[in-house]
């Protein structure tokens, strides 16, 4: 299996990038944010725990995340591999994600961060926010929020994925293909 994490801070282009991704390497996408809006959406008991967090700009608690996302893997696991977009954010989820693989005797192959500075993240998202109707997109408060906690508490990941020496930095900042092409160069490494 191949299993790649997509890394990066929001708006870095994660989702966009394992759209195109996921096609090119018949890999299952993961977009936990993603389940988590279905779920709003479907006003679903797990839709209603996690909105109160998202809606201000903080991470859903790691318990409610991890056990989303195994039930996602578990159902999936005859895939070819997966990509793991917005997951892990911490460090416990990691560790997880990490016992959640071994069962399925497989591992992370790579770690792919999209870099981008901090300016041109703030304006894509409040650009996003014109027409996405997601709320965490709408005011800078909320996206600072956001970012701060990707300093906090997520960013760190890096040198987790960096001893596991499978950390892949991409330059995030270009046109939609020619990022895609900087990734497939990578994921040729991989
Ligand atoms: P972005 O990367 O643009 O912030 P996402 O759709 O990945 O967008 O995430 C939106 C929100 O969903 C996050 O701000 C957070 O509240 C919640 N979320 C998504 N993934 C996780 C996760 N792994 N752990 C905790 N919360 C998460």
């Amino acid at each position: 299996m191949k299993n790649i994490v997509l890394f990066g801070p929001p708006g870095a282009g994660k989702g966009t990038q394992a759209e195109i991704i996921k096609q090119e390497y018949d890999l299952f996408h993961i977009s936990t944010g993603d389940v988590f809006r279905f779920n709003i959406k479907n006003n679903t008991n797990l839709g209603l725990l996690a909105k109160g967090f998202m809606d201000k700009g903080e991470l859903v608690p790691d318990q409610i995340t991890i056990d989303m996302l195994s039930d996602v893997v578990e159902k999936n696991s005859h895939v070819n591999g997966f990509i793991f977009d917005g997951f892990p954010r911490t460090q416990s989820q990691a560790h997880a994600l990490d016992s959640l693989l071994e069962n399925f005797n497989t591992s992370i192959s790579g770690m792919i961060a999209l870099e981008v500075d901090d300016e041109i993240l703030i304006n894509r998202l409040l650009e996003r926010g014109k027409d996405s109707g997601r709320a965490d997109d709408s005011n800078r408060e909320i996206i600072e929020n956001r970012i701060s906690e990707y300093y906090n508490k997520t960013a760190i990941l890096k040198t987790y994925y960096q001893r596991k020496n499978c950390y892949y930095g991409v330059n995030g900042v270009g046109e939609i293909d020619e990022i895609t092409s900087r990734i497939i160069d990578v994921m040729s490494k991989i």
